[in-house]
């Protein structure tokens, strides 16, 4: 058995950022699906926000305005005192990163530059042209090297450990050599990411499955706001990988099939730069009433832009133009359709990335602090990832250091059962000779979600998705993995992914039908309207031996009250 006083499970920006903090307090060690630099951080475009001051129309910029927009921006179901820490924050751990090497494009003057982003006031997207994320993910890569940091590679982490109300640490599946592993700790930190994969369309990388909130919540801490999915209004038709809305802060437009920008129709002032719940609705409206292109997509223009701004700005987004849709962005539009792009909703936890299970803790694109609440705004995830990182790893490590103090030398007896518990059910899923086909199963998933849970969603849609979500549940006891070998057994690792995302599934689908309003990314057409004397809380999804449990938790208010949202 390995024992670290910390354990982060995740080694995206959220778990690295997390582990350098949390190492101040004791032995660290990271276990990750793929090698740290990669995870799906690196694959961001277009930002982070921090309220620099240091575009030329961004001089008013304050904390305060970047919080009112992220407030606004998420439908008012974000917890204001979590959005103000963030923002208040976000300037240190912006200059944090400059500061450890993080090669951010400048301004005339050698300052961060900064671009518009959606539902932002001010220019506050602080950015490195179009790969923000992986120069951010490579810095902190460096310095977990310098810090010689544990981490254990290509581990799955199949199930937590628990002991007495709390946790102790993880069972994980070594996927180079098929054995299952244990690791004690006095703490664990989640920093899995997000759950992309469970939508056909998406933005995100192959391993985004979710798994961690699904552990998360089979262990007992409950998921918070699973219903707010986010579709991001502009990725690639076809392949759906993204196109930064950084290309629209520097300027594109948004077209549809008669040329004109329809952005005007629906958000008049804001245009292509209204948050992206607004942009995507009003972009499957253009399709649906048959302004789209071949009824299927819409076109981003960036050539009044110029060759140079978009070589120096968007070199990224061209290239894959270029190689994924056979377009060169500085003579001719991208076609885009909106797909499925991040999750606000995760495990519950509190601005230190507290959950209600002791000894466990969560930050990142897995978390519901909540600062995103019902929308998130662009450039507002790496932000997070972050914030909460550094203040989880922080509240983590303490909480080890007490508790090592307190029990010395004590090695949970937990760990022995859990470990053979996963022995069994891999060996059991190994062994099973059922007539479906797990890859199969994965697809029907995710294209139901796509068609029933997605932009806009009605009771009769939803209440069929929850029906057939349970009835793959009932497949997936039914399925036949084809490749029985221990060695490198991704099969197996795929069909481990499934089991999580059905249940993941189901808690989204359940929020969804149970919110008979329409507020952010959760449109329901046959209740267009917000309705904050019955839903203005959050909903938690509770995982318990008879199933799925629906409660709600209620949203803090500090000084914004909620009003209408136009843009
Ligand atoms: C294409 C794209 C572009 C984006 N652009 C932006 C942007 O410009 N600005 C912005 O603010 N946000 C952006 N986002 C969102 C943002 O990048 C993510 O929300 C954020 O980076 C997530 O970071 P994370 O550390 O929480 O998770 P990730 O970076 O996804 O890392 C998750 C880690 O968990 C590990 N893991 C997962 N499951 C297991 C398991 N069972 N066992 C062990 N390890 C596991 C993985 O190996 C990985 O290391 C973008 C997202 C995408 C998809």
């Amino acid at each position: 058995m390995f024992y670290h006083s910390v354990l982060v499970i995740g080694g995206g920006l959220a778990g690295l950022r997390a582990t350098l903090e949390a190492r101040r307090f004791g032995d660290v060690a990271v276990l990750s699906l793929v090698p740290p630099f990669r995870s799906h951080s690196g694959a961001a475009q277009g930002g982070i926000n921090a309220a620099l001051g240091n575009h030329p129309e961004g001089k008013d910029d304050s904390w305060e305005r970047h919080a009112f927009d992220t407030v606004k921006g998420s439908d008012y179901l974000a917890d204001q005192d979590a959005v103000e820490i963030m923002c208040r924050e976000a300037p240190e751990r912006v200059f944090e990163m400059e500061h450890w090497g993080t090669p951010f494009s400048r301004t005339a003057e050698g300052k961060i530059a900064q671009r518009p982003f959606g539902g932002g006031g001010f220019p506050r997207t602080c950015y490195a042209a179009d790969e923000t994320g992986h120069v951010l993910l490579h810095t902190l890569y460096e310095q977990a090297i310098k810090a010689r940091l544990t981490v254990y590679e290509e581990r799955q982490v199949l199930s937590l450990v628990i002991e007495d109300g709390a946790c102790r640490g993880v069972i994980a599946l070594n996927i180079v050599t098929g054995e299952v592993e244990a690791f004690a700790a006095e703490s664990v930190i989640m920093a899995t990411g997000g759950y992309g994969r469970l939508y056909s369309r998406t933005t995100n990388s192959l391993i985004n499955s979710g798994l961690g909130m699904a552990l998360a919540y089979w262990a007992g801490a409950p998921l918070k706001d699973m219903e707010f999915v986010q579709f991001h209004p502009t990725t690639l038709y076809g392949t759906n990988i993204l196109i930064t809305e950084g290309a629209r802060g520097e300027g594109a437009y948004l077209l549809n099939n008669r040329g004109e920008r329809f952005m005007k129709d629906y958000a008049p002032e804001a245009m292509e730069l209204a948050p992206r719940d607004i942009v995507a609705r009003a972009m499957e409206t253009e399709i649906e009433q048959g302004r789209g292109l071949y009824d299927a997509y819409l076109l981003l223009d960036m050539r009044h832009l110029g060759k140079e701004r978009i070589l120096e700005r968007l070199p990224t987004i061209r290239d894959i133009a270029i190689n994924f849709a056979g377009v060169d962005p500085v003579s001719e539009p991208i076609p885009i359709q909106p797909g499925q792009h991040y999750s606000m909703g995760g495990i519950d936890c509190d601005a230190r990335g507290q959950t209600p299970l002791p000894g466990l803790y969560a930050a990142g694109e897995c978390a519901c602090v909540s600062v995103h609440g019902a929308n998130r705004l662009g450039g507002n995830s790496l932000l997070e990832t972050l914030a909460f990182g550094q203040r989880a790893g922080e509240a983590a490590g303490r909480y080890a250091q007490d508790r090592g103090k307190r029990n010395p030398g004590d090695t949970p007896l937990a760990h022995g059962v859990a470990l053979k518990a996963a022995e069994e059910k891999l060996d059991g899923l190994i062994k099973w000779e059922g007539r479906e086909n797990p890859h199969g199963l994965r697809q029907e998933l995710t294209e139901l979600m796509m068609d029933k849970v997605g932009i806009f969603r009605n009771k009769e849609d939803l209440s069929q998705a929850l029906a057939q979500v349970g009835a793959l549940k009932v497949r997936f006891q039914q399925t036949s993995i084809r490749y029985k070998g221990k060695t490198y057994n991704l099969d197996l690792a795929r069909t481990l992914e499934l089991e999580g995302m059905l249940d993941l599934a189901e808690a989204i689908v359940a929020g969804a039908l149970k919110r008979e309003e329409s507020r952010g990314s959760h449109f329901r057409r046959d209740f267009p309207q917000r309705d904050d004397a019955r839903f203005l809380h959050h909903t938690l999804a509770r995982y318990t031996p008879q199933g799925l449990a629906l409660g709600e938790k209620d949203v803090t208010i500090t000084r914004w009250p909620p009003e209408a949202r136009r843009y």
